[in-house]
């Protein structure tokens, strides 16, 4: 049996006669709860309307233009009669509360700011299928609900508290700051840092500076990374205080779409107590993040680590495997390599470090293939024999031992999935692909309009400048902002010795697809600051669109690129051109202003290289 239901303007507080600029359903249409019907735009705001019901649109009652207040009907919607109850049941729905939780279709307003409800696009498909309803009473209740303190997760939360919302932040682990903070980008730098001291010390003979081999004491190294991740999650905790955020223990599962239950963890890992607790929410983002993908064909045997392990040190081995030559399992084999092991490194595809352009590999491989014991490309790692004195690891492909090889500890680096899957998600209605992924729109907004998603958890490249900048899009947007996610660029970095670094439009990707660029290439041998550093062998690129001339990638390989990448992903936001790059007087002597030269370069007005050719 199926209920007919009238949809009207709500109550959107003191608008009156308000334009309709869109209508974003057509009879047939089947829609989600809170699928949104209409935007309509005041002098102050844009604002949608949301469907109260899930259904099936049967008639749509008003057109672009009209001028509608509270109370308009907007729409008739044939629900089925199961359905009608779970979402129309808890709303007045032709009084007019489109989200059924008290508030109005308009965002809160503590911040001043004009409140505005962002038209959802692409991820609003309407296509809810089981959206769950609970009825008990909540323990907590908040304006905006995060769940997970990652980068992404702590910088919404943050944001949003900023923006005058009262929020909740749901994490399992003991400190704030995910993967990142407690064992990604900082401890796996800390350790980098010391490895490159000691690459340092040991170049320095090369200049009449000689010392002696490095002592590693393993265990202060490793005091020394945990005092460095405890400054930056400690500091976290204080900034939530500071914005009165809520930070909440435990492990969070959804049970509808304003509700999520958090089982309450102890201890350093997420050892459940027994403990639970209900949040109602408002509004919500999640920021669940990725874990790492664990090869189900491995042992499980403690000398078998992730990177989380790896980062523990948990003593330098003699002989070790990395799995996967990505930037994790190359920065990891940097570490581990620098303190003495001897590492091997397979990978399944011809290359190590996918991503850049190859000249750029080139130059790292040159610099770190002695590093390495051994790299396998095209070769797969078939069995792990866990034996007492040694794993033994049998491979099979073109560069594959023909006997098996015998490590003490292997990291597996095969990459990273998201946490997508275990969240509950469904129960409030927010679609969750095979693989784990959230999809959003540009204002990070899921099919359920009021539940955002950020980092890792909505795809590629998972990295944390980029949870971070969707964070504040997702924040703002939830506080009623135009926010959208137009980052033209995003940059990425191995910080391997050297470092490789890029962003936008790489020479090699140009070259692939035909489109037709300009590079242009400044080599540090010609770089005063690289040739008294020892980095003659780096070097900075730019790539330009042939047509426009405006700059669209950029890279750069040697010490210190992915401090200076970000000047090239600021040229390609502001569409910068050759001049504008090069008549930027940029300090000397430094690497950064091999940027400038490269620009130069494109422009033919370098001084610090040969004349350029006649064309
Ligand atoms: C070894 C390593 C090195 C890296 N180095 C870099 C680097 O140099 N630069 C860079 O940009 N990126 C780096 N990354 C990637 C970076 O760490 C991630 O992209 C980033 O942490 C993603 O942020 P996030 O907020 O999306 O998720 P995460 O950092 O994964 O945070 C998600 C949080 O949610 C919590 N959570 C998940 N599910 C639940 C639940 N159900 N209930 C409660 N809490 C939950 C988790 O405990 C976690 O704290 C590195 C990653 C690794 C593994």
């Amino acid at each position: 049996m199926s209920q007919l239901v009238e949809v009207r303007v709500p109550d959107i507080g003191d608008f009156k006669d308000v334009p309709i600029i869109e209508v974003l359903v057509k009879p047939g249409d089947t829609i989600a709860v809170e699928a949104p019907l209409i935007t309509l735009e005041s002098e102050k705001a844009t604002l949608d309307i949301p469907s109260p019901v899930a259904g099936v649109v049967s008639a749509v009652k008003v057109k672009v233009g009209d001028k509608v207040a509270q109370g308009t009907l907007v729409a008739t919607v044939d629900v089925v009669a199961g359905e009608a109850k779970s979402a129309a049941g808890k709303v007045g729905v032709t009084e007019g509360n489109p989200r059924g939780t008290g508030d109005t279709a308009v965002a809160p307003k503590k911040s001043g700011t004009t409140p505005v409800t962002a038209p959802s696009t692409s991820a609003a498909a309407p296509a809810v299928a089981s959206a769950a309803s609970f009825t008990g009473k909540p323990d907590i209740e908040c304006e905006m609900l995060v769940l997970g303190a990652g980068p992404g997760g702590y910088s919404a939360a943050f944001r949003a508290a900023d923006l005058g919302l009262q929020t909740v932040l749901v994490e399992r682990y003991a400190t704030l700051g995910g993967v990142c903070l407690n064992v990604g980008c900082i401890p796996s730098k800390a350790l980098l840092h010391v490895a490159a001291v000691i690459d340092e010390a040991a170049h320095a003979d090369a200049m009449g500076i000689r010392f002696a081999a490095p002592k590693i004491d393993i265990d202060r190294l490793r005091t020394h990374k945990a005092g460095v991740v405890g400054k930056l999650t400690t500091g976290l905790s204080g900034m939530a205080k500071a914005r009165k955020v809520d930070v909440v223990r435990g492990y969070g599962h959804f049970l509808d779409a304003h509700h999520l239950e958090v089982e309450e963890t102890t201890g350093s890992a997420q050892e459940k107590t027994g403990a639970k607790r209900v949040i109602r929410f408002k509004q919500c983002i999640i920021a669940a993040g990725s874990a790492a993908v664990h090869l189900p064909f491995l042992p499980d045997d403690k000398r078998i680590v992730d990177s989380t392990g790896a980062l523990e040190l948990p003593f330098t081995p003699k002989k070790m495997l990395v799995i996967g030559g990505g930037i994790i399992g190359l920065e990891m084999a940097t570490v581990y390599a620098t303190l003495g092991a001897a590492v091997d490194v397979v990978e399944m595809q011809d290359v190590l470090m996918p991503g850049p352009d190859r000249d750029l590999v080139k130059v790292w491989e040159k610099q770190n293939l002695s590093r390495l014991a051994r790299v396998m490309l095209k070769t797969k790692t078939v069995s792990v024999e866990a034996k007492p004195d040694a794993l033994l690891v049998t491979f099979a492909g073109e560069q594959a031992p023909k006997e098996a090889q015998a490590y003490d500890l292997i990291l597996q680096a095969a990459g990273r999935a998201p946490n997508g899957g275990k969240i509950d998600a469904a129960k409030a209605g927010v679609m969750v692909d095979e693989r784990g992924f959230i999809a959003v729109d540009s204002q990070m907004r899921t099919n359920v309009p009021h539940i955002f998603a950020i980092g890792d958890i909505v795809g590629q490249p998972m990295l944390a400048h980029k949870a971070v900048h969707e964070a504040h899009v997702a924040a703002e947007a939830a506080a009623g902002q135009k926010s959208h996610f137009d980052a033209r660029v995003i940059p990425a970095v191995a910080y391997t010795h050297p470092e490789v670094a890029w962003v936008g439009v790489g020479e090699d990707e140009a070259r692939q697809s035909g489109r037709k660029v300009s590079v242009a290439k400044f080599p540090w041998a010609a770089s005063g600051r690289a040739i008294a550093n020892g980095a003659e062998y780096g070097f900075t690129k730019l790539v330009f669109d042939a047509e426009t001339h405006h700059v669209i990638g950029g890279s750069i390989v040697g010490p210190n690129a992915g401090d200076m990448i970000g000047e090239v992903a600021l040229a390609i936001e502001m569409g910068a051109d050759a001049v504008d790059i090069g008549k930027t007087i940029h300090p000397h002597p430094t690497l950064g202003e091999s940027i400038g030269m490269a620009a130069e370069v494109e422009h033919g007005s370098c001084t610090d290289l040969p004349p350029p050719r006649k064309k």
